[in-house]
């Protein structure tokens, strides 16, 4: 991608000679007027109505299945993608607007009764005004979706600035938007730092997704002027491999975390910590699983590991690599895009920086526990609090991993990169600040609660 302030092209990283067009940046002062038109169409939003609501978020869902075909292709094309999981992440993009358009409906708050005489109690939860949401290039379609839909069912209208590398993702997901909703609603603010900027400094809700180091900045910014915010960032996380764990299925799960989609995802594995007699043939599984993995196209569905997003990310990964012990290497694939064979590295040097920051690639380091305790430590010794998975046959070690890793989530068994759109979403310590994503508690982020006293 090719940045000017008031343009950028947005081009395929498995072939940067295609490029999918040039657009332009709204520019600071169209964001903060789009903030505007927003305000003024926000109190029309919230009053039309739990069926108008209801009825326009079905609309986008319908929309959306109905280009299935035509977006997981945008996606593929834009950011690189694997077709299956550009296909799963449009099936995904239809379920979370049709699981919102029933919020609409949903009770708002509570009665009760007044502790002395006959009046009434109420608690409602009521709209902010205008969602400012920020998001990356990675889900292109998910992301922004997440956000906007419970915003939008709870009545607030919403402004969008997606990352300029998923800027025609974000034009196709606007026009279906905008095709179902008042004038106002949905605004399309694209751009870089500029636009993100304004919208931070104009918007009465901010939600951001993206990495911890613009995040923090984003959350400054938000809390300096009073609005609600929350932000997802980036992770660092473990995958926790016991010996009583089957050990085929929990390597095929790492590798899967650790280079699906080129390990740009921020729920990858980018820590194996093996306990005790778990080590070599976990690491002899996991060289296996790595060097057999399907690097290549990602159009083609048998792709899961397609390119990195740009030339400076494919750099930037190749300079964190370089002079460390790789235990295993996938394939390599030529291109003529950014790609990169994912890498299982041992023996990294203390200090190093992959065990302190997020490399946003296929990679992950290997390391030893003598015990759970031992591993459980190593999985918290990071600054990043998103994900753990743990592989384990025994329940009661499950549980008592549950109880001490300090990340937002914790997956058994499975790999860390899986998302469930209907549960709360989100990261502890460094990854996440504020309420979590998904599920009800957006809806709860999205409002604030007012009491009522009705007195006879
Ligand atoms: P990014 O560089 O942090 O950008 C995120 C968004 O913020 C982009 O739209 C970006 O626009 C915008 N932005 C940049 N500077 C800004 C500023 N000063 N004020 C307001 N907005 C600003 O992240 P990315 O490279 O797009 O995405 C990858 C990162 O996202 C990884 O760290 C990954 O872990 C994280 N991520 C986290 C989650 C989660 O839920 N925890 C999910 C997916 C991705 P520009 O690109 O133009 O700068």
């Amino acid at each position: 991608m090719t940045t000017s302030s008031t343009s950028f092209v947005s081009r395929n990283p498995a072939d940067p000679s295609d490029v999918l067009g040039e657009f332009p940046a709204a520019g600071a002062p169209a964001v903060a007027a789009a903030v505007e038109r927003a305000r003024a169409a926000q109190p029309g939003w919230a009053a039309s109505g739990a069926a108008a609501r209801s009825s326009a978020l079905t609309a986008v869902a319908a929309a959306v299945e109905a280009a299935a075909g035509e977006l997981a292709a945008l996606a593929v094309r834009e950011v690189g993608k694997p077709i299956a999981e550009a296909r799963a992440e449009v099936a995904r993009t239809a379920a979370i607007w049709r699981y919102y358009a029933q919020a609409p409906y949903e009770p708002t708050g509570t009665v009760h009764e007044a502790a002395a005489g006959s009046g009434l109690l109420l608690t409602r939860r009521r709209p902010h005004g205008v969602a400012g949401l920020i998001t990356p290039w990675n889900f292109p379609l998910a992301i922004p979706s997440w956000k906007a839909a419970p915003a939008l069912a709870m009545g607030n209208t919403v402004v969008l600035k997606p990352a300029p590398e998923a800027t025609a993702c974000a034009r196709r997901l606007a026009e279906i938007l905008t095709d179902a909703l008042p004038d106002g609603v949905f605004t399309l603010a694209p751009g870089g730092a500029d636009e993100g900027g304004a919208l931070v400094a104009t918007a009465d809700v901010v939600s951001f997704t993206g990495s911890t180091i613009v995040g923090d900045a984003v959350v400054r910014a938000a809390t300096a002027r009073g609005v609600p915010v929350q932000a997802e960032m980036g992770g660092l996380n473990a995958a926790i491999v016991l010996p009583d764990a089957d050990i085929e299925q929990a390597a095929a799960h790492i590798a899967a975390a650790i280079a699906g989609y080129a390990g740009q995802k921020c729920t990858a594995t980018s820590r194996v910590i093996a306990v005790g007699a778990a080590r070599d043939p976990l690491r002899e599984a996991l060289a296996e699983a790595l060097r057999t993995l399907a690097v290549g196209d990602p159009a083609d569905p048998a792709t899961v590991c397609g390119p990195l997003i740009s030339e400076q990310a494919r750099d930037r990964f190749e300079r964190a690599r370089d002079g460390l012990y790789a235990v295993a290497s996938g394939p390599s694939f030529a291109g003529p895009g950014w790609y990169t064979a994912p890498t299982l590295v041992e023996k990294v040097p203390e200090g190093h920086r992959l065990l302190s920051e997020e490399v946003f690639g296929p990679i992950a380091v290997l390391s030893s526990a003598r015990d759970t305790a031992e591993a459980v430590r190593m999985a918290n010794s990071v600054a990043q609090g998103l994900v753990t998975s743990v592989h384990t046959a025994d329940l009661d070690v499950a549980l008592h991993a549950l109880d001490r890793l300090d990340t937002g989530m914790i997956r058994v068994n499975a790999p860390s990169t899986g998302v469930d759109f209907h549960l709360p979403f989100g990261g502890a310590k460094a990854s996440g600040h504020g309420p979590r994503e998904q599920g009800r508690a957006a809806l709860e982020f999205y409002t604030s609660s007012r009491t009522y006293t009705l007195a006879p």
